[in-house]
């Protein structure tokens, strides 16, 4: 007696999961359900070769009892919700899967005995009698899987309202199918008494019962609403994870100007003065730069604005090459950009300014006709302002000055050279 408690508490906690994972597809998706799936058909294997009990009518595996005739349970539940073309997913997963499996195994037999470990011994005559078995069974899987389908749609014409009934008719037919088939398998590899068939198939035929109940009982209790299967997250660490990629996504292509890559104003009014208050706290000095394109309009006007859109990503591109990668530049307005560049003193900055602008104008003269130039405005906190407003307002009295002297200049506080 306490052997069939046994085999139904392990149906119960078998069938409970595997049909919870189901259960939750929508929300994690088949992947965790057929993962389950596979490592369950390799314990199912395992047990169903070397795992018996003694019942009253026989001799049992809960391997193929449980395991297995679950698995198909299972699989016919999952053709019943999802549909023929999902349901193959597992059945080619388990055949291919196995099969690699062997081939693996027998690849690792060519080489010869493993090194023989102190206390243990490696079973290989168990890996050798697995491989044959996974074959088989396998195989004969494959067909009980299609075959179970089938069956399972033609007793839709006999049986059209009970859909219980017909699953467990399918389920014993092709259970009594496959203990005959597997254990011929079992028996020429292991050499399993005959007791094993006629126990095992009647262990089988329990279990159609009692899986075909549970299927029922699932099907109406959890599987009734189809409205309420609407794609859910699930909230795991997983999905926090998930969610920070794709915040940090979402930030780098937001925050970023689509034609130039810089980075946005957004992002400047975001960064700026904690950049500013970090560094004043550490007492390193931070330079800002404006630099504006001379006469842009003008290029617009006269080669139009694919050109000008050019001209402008040369500019970043000029700038970059310049500054440090720590640097930061953002496309401030139309044809404005701001630079930041933290722990940098004004007479370094002016220094780099110059840079860049010696940089744009030796590029844009050689790839534009209309050889644009820029003109750039540098200020430094805390020395010209401790306020990021402040500042800006700063280095764009800067960048007004160098206009007025006649473009294709840098002017700071000391104007250099
Ligand atoms: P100044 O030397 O005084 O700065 O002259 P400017 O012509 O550069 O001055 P203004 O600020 O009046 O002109 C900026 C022009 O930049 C006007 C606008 O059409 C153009 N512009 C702004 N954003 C873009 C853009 O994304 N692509 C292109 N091609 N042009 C842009
Ligand atoms: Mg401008
Ligand atoms: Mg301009």
């Amino acid at each position: 007696m306490s052997g069939i408690i046994l085999l139904l508490a392990q149906a119960l906690i078998y069938f409970g999961v595997m049909a919870g994972l189901f259960r939750l597809r929508h929300m994690m998706g088949l992947g965790a359900f057929f993962c389950a799936l596979g490592v369950m058909h390799f314990l199912e294997t395992y047990l169903a070769a070397v795992f018996f009990i003694q019942l009253p009518f026989g001799l049992l595996s809960p391997g193929s009892t449980v395991l297995f005739s679950g698995k198909l349970a299972i699989i016919l539940l999952f053709y019943i919700r999802e549909d023929a073309e999902t349901v193959r997913q597992p059945i080619y997963g388990l055949l291919i899967g196995n099969f690699l499996m062997v081939a693996l195994v027998f690849t690792l037999r060519l080489y010869g005995s493993p090194v023989s470990l102190p206390g243990y011994n490696p079973d290989l005559v168990l890996i050798d009698q697995m491989g044959a078995l996974m074959v088989w069974g396998t195989t004969l899987l494959f067909v009980d899987s299609i075959a179970l389908i089938l069956l399972y749609e033609r007793f839709r014409r006999v049986l059209p309202d009970s859909l219980i009934l017909r699953s467990c008719l399918s389920l014993a037919l092709i259970l009594t199918f496959d203990q005959i088939g597997f254990f011929i398998g079992l028996h020429i590899v292991t050499g399993t008494p005959i007791d094993a068939l006629v126990g095992g198939w009647v262990a089988k035929m329990g279990a159609a019962v009692v899986y075909s109940t549970l299927m029922g009982l699932y099907l109406t209790l959890f599987e009734r609403d189809p409205q309420e299967l609407a794609p859910q997250p699930l909230a795991d660490v997983f999905s926090k994870l998930t969610y920070r990629h794709k915040y940090e996504e979402l930030l780098g292509k937001s925050g970023r100007d689509a034609l130039t890559g810089a980075l946005t104003r957004e992002r400047f009014e975001t960064l700026g003065q904690a950049i500013l208050a970090r560094n004043l706290a550490a007492k390193s000095p931070v330079s800002l730069a404006i630099l504006d394109v001379d006469h842009f309009k003008s290029v617009n006007d006269r080669y139009g604005h694919v050109t000008g859109d050019e001209v402008l990503r040369r500019v970043v591109d000029c700038v970059r090459s310049e500054i440090r990668s720590d640097d930061r530049i953002f496309r401030y307005g139309g044809e404005e950009f701001v630079i930041v560049c933290e722990n940098t003193p004004h007479a370094a900055a002016l220094a780099c300014a110059e840079r860049m602008r010696l940089a744009i104008h030796r590029t844009l003269a050689q790839e534009f006709a209309a050889a644009p130039t820029v003109s750039i405005g540098v200020a430094t906190c805390p020395g010209d302002a401790t306020d990021i407003r402040d500042l800006v307002a700063h280095a764009d009295a800067h960048l007004y000055a160098a206009k007025a002297q006649g473009r294709d200049r840098v002017v700071g506080n000391h104007p250099s050279g």
